[in-house]
């Protein structure tokens, strides 16, 4: 899949679209997801052009991976969900029901979010 550049996080790093800003590194930018689904829902972005966590895997930067997960890391910490526990989720592919076509991990936290998969699952 092509990298679309109109997508709605290409948008934001563009500045052409505000977020509220949670974190930020030299190659990624962390903010609030607009439609929160948990009290802490934060996502965390490239600022390079990639569709999605599979694509940044074959493509990014060493640099770039490094600094994505140490987003993550200054997000759980500003909003506090470090101590508390978060879940980190990225979405990849047509099964996985993905919206935005640019990578993204969302930080969920703030309450117990219970099992990941539940047990009737397969
Ligand atoms: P996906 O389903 O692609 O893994 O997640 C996309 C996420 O982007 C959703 O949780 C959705 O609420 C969030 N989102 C969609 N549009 C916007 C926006 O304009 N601003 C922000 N901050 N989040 C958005």
């Amino acid at each position: 899949m092509a990298y679309d550049s109109n997508n709605i996080f290409a948008k934001i790093l563009r500045g052409e679209i505000p977020c509220t800003k949670v974190a930020e590194t030299e190659h990624s930018l962390a903010f609030e997801d607009i439609n929160p689904q948990a009290p802490t829902h934060v996502l965390v972005v490239p600022k390079g052009a990639y569709v999605s966590q599979h694509d940044f895997a074959d493509k990014a930067s060493a640099e770039e991976v490094k600094d994505l997960w140490q987003c993550v890391h200054a997000a759980a910490e500003a909003k506090g969900v470090a101590l508390t526990g978060y879940r980190s989720i990225s979405n990849h592919g047509a099964d996985s029901h993905p919206d935005v076509p640019h990578y993204h991990v969302h930080i969920l936290g703030g309450r117990p979010l219970g099992r990941m998969v539940r047990s009737e699952s397969p």
